[in-house]
């Protein structure tokens, strides 16, 4: 049998070989607590410095609008509770339907604990936002409006420049949740339209447990990790200098993507999805057809267990996921395609297939093949 063909990008990546060799003297040579006085620590500060000269010139952010964190998790957590406490205003905060759990469990934890009200703003069929929802949401002291970049199950990409326009002229702060942005949607461009953005190094082929926050220079911020006061006292502990070289280096390589492999990407997506709506009876697409992640592709099976699919897929050497990772292995359907209007049963029957630049034609379409027949044979 051939190698397995990973195709779950979205859920984690591998690390970039590129980030191995950038982090590796950094953790062997460089690797000194970058806040000490000593010659070792400034060679850590270098590094770290190099990092965040990197990352300012790759997003257009100042370097004092950058925070590293822990990733997407602690960069919405960090965005949203450290924004709502530094300035409650109207104790208001809107959120879209489709969020992911980092960003509805922010909301729902400010509700629970701090007597925040959330209005969640529906989504249509395609899983876009309803921006008339938001217009008539809007309040002048709403507290702060988050909608994400693009969506990780069903890779629908939000009209962020509509919203922004929104909130500026309401004068409410914006935050993106951009996780699965990198690869495909210009980070740059992203962090010019909102006032807070989150990034999750594993999406992009960066170590681990690392991730960054841009916060525009003005927006105050309450951090939700005290300690020592590192990083402007907006993310205490010991600065991790590997995480953010990784961070940088990842980070430049999906842009280079992007830009270089960005087309082919969508062409490969669009080829493939097609196969699958003309070859798998029943199949339908979730998500936007046009305005969607360039490696993502996601279906409903009508009449299919999408775990049966999953794992006779995995046993045939493709690799790909139901739904969200972190709905995965949950029992309830998930809230994004209810929201997007999809029965509990379809919603059931959901499977993702999300790929890398690097991906070729080739292996989507053994994907595809594999996909067919064992689609036949859960359906026989
Ligand atoms: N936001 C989105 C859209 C995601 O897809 C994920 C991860 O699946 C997260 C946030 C959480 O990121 P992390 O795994 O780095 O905590």
């Amino acid at each position: 049998m051939p190698d397995p063909l990973y195709l779950d990008y979205a859920a984690s990546a591998p690390v970039r070989e590129e980030v191995l060799r950038a982090v590796w003297p950094v953790l062997t040579e460089t690797f000194a607590n970058p806040a000490s006085v000593h010659s070792a620590g400034a060679d850590a500060r270098e590094r770290l410095e190099w990092a965040t000269a990197t990352l300012a010139s790759i997003t257009g952010a100042r370097e004092d609008e950058l925070v590293f964190t822990s990733g997407g998790t602690e960069s919405d957590n960090l965005a949203i509770i450290g924004r709502a406490l530094a300035e409650p205003r109207g104790k208001h905060l809107i959120i879209s339907a489709v969020e992911h759990a980092a960003v509805r469990e922010s909301a729902a934890y400010l509700q629970r604990h701090h007597g925040f009200r959330v209005t969640v703003l529906p989504v249509d069929h395609t899983g876009t936002v309803d921006l008339t929802a938001l217009e008539d949401a809007l309040r002048p002291d709403t507290t702060l409006i988050s909608v994400m970049a693009a969506n990780n199950e069903v890779g629908t990409v939000q009209p962020l420049d509509t919203v922004s326009e929104l909130a500026r002229s309401a004068k409410v702060p914006l935050h993106t949740d951009a996780v699965q942005a990198p690869g495909s949607l210009s980070i740059g461009t992203l962090f010019d339209r909102t006032d807070l953005l989150s990034l999750s190094g594993h999406k992009f082929g960066a170590t681990r447990g690392s991730g960054l926050l841009l916060v525009k220079r003005g927006v105050a911020l309450e951090p939700t990790v005290v300690g020592g006061g590192q990083q402007r006292n907006l993310r205490s502990g010991t600065q991790d200098v590997a995480s953010a070289v990784a961070v940088a280096v990842a980070l430049g390589a999906a842009e280079h993507e992007r830009t270089l492999l960005g087309q082919a990407s969508a062409e490969h997506r669009d080829h493939f999805i097609s196969r699958v709506l003309r070859e798998i009876p029943g199949a339908e697409l979730t998500g936007s057809a046009e305005h969607r992640l360039l490696t993502h592709a996601s279906f409903v099976f009508a009449g299919v267990n999408g775990e049966a699919l999953l794992v006779d897929l995995d046993a045939r050497g493709i690799i790909c996921s139901s739904g969200s990772a972190c709905s995965a292995g949950s029992q309830d359907a998930s809230p994004v395609l209810l929201a997007m209007g999809f029965s509990e049963p379809l919603a059931h029957t959901a499977v993702r297939f999300s790929f890398a630049a690097s991906t070729t034609a080739a292996d989507l379409d053994r994907a595809v093949s594999v996909l067919v027949e064992v689609h036949a044979s859960l359906t026989r």
